[in-house]
């Protein structure tokens, strides 16, 4: 029989292998022999593009524990979103599918609190053409302002009510499906009334999730088990991210040093259409003295909660 390869070693980028250098006194080597004996005790995971997130016990709010042996515990892939091109029929999704957290939530909770643990992009600042205005580039967040979305699963379409004003996006889908005979037929139910545990549903099967309009994800529920206490038995402690896949960051086009804070377009002094820029680049390169240099339209890089209440307050 031939030797099993290990697929996943194989994948690990490295150009060359160092070898253990004979006895210099170099700091460089000094740095190359502990990095040579700590890769040695580096174990391969399976999950090595996905990060691990611990969270410190004593910040956990404890009023509801869950009861291990009795509780389950369900976890859930969520993906980024991905881009459909209607241009082309015959390649229609072409955009690879990554994944973005992986939550876990307990059993005793609604799809809306599961909802309220996705995060997006398109979910931060909303953007709009702020070249003539920077102070006020950053407005309410999208989320606050855009409330709306839905799950399907199975065949039922979980829609998010909790605000009045909120739009049922399944409605029109539903109409669309009953001008098909092969479609349907659908069922609508409210997210913040289904719990987790009363759903029915395919584990591995692929449902959606869309919010702000038009932006679609994919969910996978993967695993369920009962709650033990090697778990965080805090109820308010889930839905929580077990692992996550890091994104990497958007950097300036211009210096490639710091992180995108503004994106323009067709700006007639770059050749990059969009263009991202730092704070500092964007600010030195397109105004003198606080006046616009030249014509482009520019906009706020989308940015979380967090950011934006750091910025406002300095
Ligand atoms: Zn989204
Ligand atoms: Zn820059």
């Amino acid at each position: 029989m031939p030797k099993f390869k290990d697929s996943r070693k194989l994948r690990k980028k490295d150009t060359f292998a160092p070898t253990e250098p004979p006895d210099v006194d170099l700091q460089t080597i000094q740095n190359l022999k502990r990095r040579l004996k700590q890769e040695n005790k580096q174990l391969c995971y399976k999950y090595q593009s996905e990060l691990f997130i611990n969270y410190e016990k004593d910040k956990e709010v404890v009023d509801k524990i869950a009861s291990p042996g009795q509780d389950i515990l369900v976890f859930v892939r969520t993906y980024h979103p991905f881009m459909q091109r209607q241009k082309n029929p015959l390649k229609q999704c072409i955009s690879i599918l990554r994944l973005n957290t992986i939550i876990a939530v307990l059993g005793s909770q609604t799809l809306a609190h599961l909802r309220d643990k996705i995060s997006c992009i398109a979910d931060c600042t909303i953007s709009k053409e702020c070249s003539e205005d920077l102070k006020n580039a950053i407005g309410p967040m999208a989320k606050d302002v855009y409330k709306s979305g839905f799950f399907f699963i199975e065949d039922t379409f979980y829609n998010d009510s909790r605000c009045p004003k909120n739009t049922d996006y399944s409605k029109v889908i539903i109409e669309w499906a009953q001008r098909r005979s092969n479609l349907g037929p659908f069922k609508t139910a409210t997210m913040e009334d289904c719990r987790i545990d009363s759903l029915l549903l395919r584990f591995g099967f692929p449902w959606v999730y869309k919010h702000q309009g038009g932006c679609e994800h994919l969910i996978v529920f993967s695993d369920a088990r009962l709650i033990n206490n090697n778990d965080a038995l805090a109820v308010t402690a889930y839905p929580r991210i077990v692992r996550l896949r890091p994104l990497s960051s958007k950097y300036c086009m211009i210096c490639g040093v710091y992180n995108a804070k503004w994106i323009t377009v067709e700006h007639e002094r770059i050749p990059h259409n969009p263009c991202y820029f730092c704070n500092s680049c964007f600010k030195s390169y397109n105004y003198v003295d606080g006046e616009k240099v030249g014509n482009f339209k520019a906009f706020a890089y989308p940015r979380n909660v967090e950011a934006v209440r750091k910025e406002k307050k300095k």
